[in-house]
């Protein structure tokens, strides 16, 4: 085997499935997801900025 594949090997996330948001941003080792924030608070994590301008203004 060449050692061409093997460095691809290295690349494992960190992150598992989450259990509240399902996306794969759970982080096992600090337990808390990084995408909806479970672990860290019990609302939602969500900002502004992940949502597009719609008529010029931003709807959640
Ligand atoms: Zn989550």
């Amino acid at each position: 085997m060449s050692t061409k594949s093997m460095g691809l090997h290295n690349r494992k996330q960190p992150h598992v499935r989450c259990r509240r948001c399902g996306k794969d941003s759970y982080l096992k080792r600090k337990r808390y997801c990084s995408h909806c924030g479970y672990g860290h608070t019990a609302k939602i994590r969500a900002y502004a900025w992940q949502s597009k301008k719609i008529n010029g203004e931003r709807k959640y």
